[in-house]
């Protein structure tokens, strides 16, 4: 007797199916939805948000293609789980309430464009690319203001080499610190270095809060705002407390922060927040000696993931130790005159620039 065919068989079996054009599996990426597995039928579920239809129906191939050859399977249907159709209104509820999760959203005064650079995950350098971006804006004539709201990191402070915290004025209001031409402010600049361990939970929550309702910013063009890292509880409630012009995803080039990536897409898309596209960091090195490039670690995965969900590919920052002696010594890489990061960061702020809306 055969061993039974299972839910786990399958899901083993289309672990082997890889994403059309990238080098990540269509399981580990979350595009496979429910999978019903009775006797030797199987029913598998393709989730469709923001890929292009020749993505899925590329996938749709691949996996019927592997479950033909998976020994068990009688017959199979593939159904595609389609969620990308926008909502257009929240639906309002039997009592005639609205139960609309962005009643709470309002506009920061004196500040036109949110654009929040966030990653999937920690040291992927979301805030390099958060500060170099900031500065690169600032160089291109707009006036641009710095959060940090990494409570796990913040690491602005450091960057912009800022001692001391800002004013507060008597009646509770923030002033930001303004350093290199940027008005900042960091959670940071409110604790002891020692003090981290407190910021956990509904407190990481209320000091968000807190920076968005208190802080007093001077008219500026762009808020750039460096997010946590991750998809919980607190990127989501902030993205839901203002209306954000758009979200940068910063990510490396390998697999599994590629995958990380398509999950923070995924959260974004549900609070309807636009992802303006992605920053491919440490992308490629430059040999210092001969000046030729080197990928190390598999340049061009953002391109392919950019592509399967048919966002931009904004720029691809290299890995330049200048990025990281200029962020512990508090001199940005983009302030290098003529660097190749410093032509990348450009290009990410003229992108940037093209893309991010004024919301209401
Ligand atoms: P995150 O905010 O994602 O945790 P950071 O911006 O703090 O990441 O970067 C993590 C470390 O990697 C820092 O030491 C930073 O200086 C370094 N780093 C980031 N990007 C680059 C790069 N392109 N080249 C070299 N070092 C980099």
């Amino acid at each position: 007797m055969s061993n039974a065919l299972n839910k786990d068989a399958v899901l083993a079996a289309l672990k082997e199916v890889k994403l059309p054009g990238a080098n990540v599996d269509v399981v580990t990426i979350r595009l496979i939805g429910d999978v019903l597995v009775e006797g030797d039928q199987v029913r598998v579920a393709i989730v469709k948000t923001s890929e292009k239809d020749e993505t899925i129906a590329g996938v749709q191939d691949a996996v019927a293609a592997r479950l033909n050859r998976l020994e068990g399977v009688g017959s199979f249907e593939i159904v595609i789980d389609d969620r990308s159709a926008p909502k257009k209104k929240a639906p309002t509820g039997p009592h005639g309430q609205s139960p609309d999760p962005f009643a709470d959203r309002k506009r920061i005064p004196g500040v036109d464009k949110v654009i929040a650079v966030a990653s999937a995950k920690g040291g992927v350098g979301k805030s390099s690319v958060a500060v170099n971006l900031a500065l690169a804006l600032r160089d291109s004539g707009k006036r641009v203001g710095l959060l940090d709201a990494d409570v796990y990191g913040p690491s602005v402070p450091t960057m912009l080499n800022i001692e001391g915290g800002p004013e507060v004025t008597e009646d509770k209001k923030i002033l930001p610190v303004v350093a290199q031409g940027l008005q900042t402010i960091s959670m940071g600049m409110m604790m002891a270095p020692d003090q981290a361990v407190i910021w956990r939970g509904p407190l990481v929550f209320s000091a968000i809060k807190q920076f968005l309702k208190d802080v007093v910013w001077d008219e500026l063009d762009y808020l750039v705002v460096d997010l946590p890292p991750g998809t919980g509880d607190a990127q989501l409630t902030l993205v839901q407390q203002v209306p954000l012009s758009g979200v940068v995803m910063v990510t490396t080039p390998q697999e599994v922060a590629l995958a990380d990536v398509r999950r923070g897409i995924r959260m974004f898309e549900q609070v309807e927040v636009p992802v303006l596209g992605i920053v491919e960091n440490m992308s490629y090195f430059v040999c210092g000696k001969c000046g030729e490039e080197h990928d190390l670690f598999g340049r061009g995965g953002g391109a392919q993931v950019a592509e399967a969900y048919r966002l931009p590919l904004l720029a691809e920052i290299p890995i330049d130790s200048s990025i990281r002696k200029g962020g512990d010594e508090g001199k940005p890489a983009v302030l290098n005159d003529g660097s190749k990061v410093r032509e990348a960061f450009l290009q990410l702020a003229g992108r940037v620039s093209e893309l991010a809306v004024s919301v209401d």
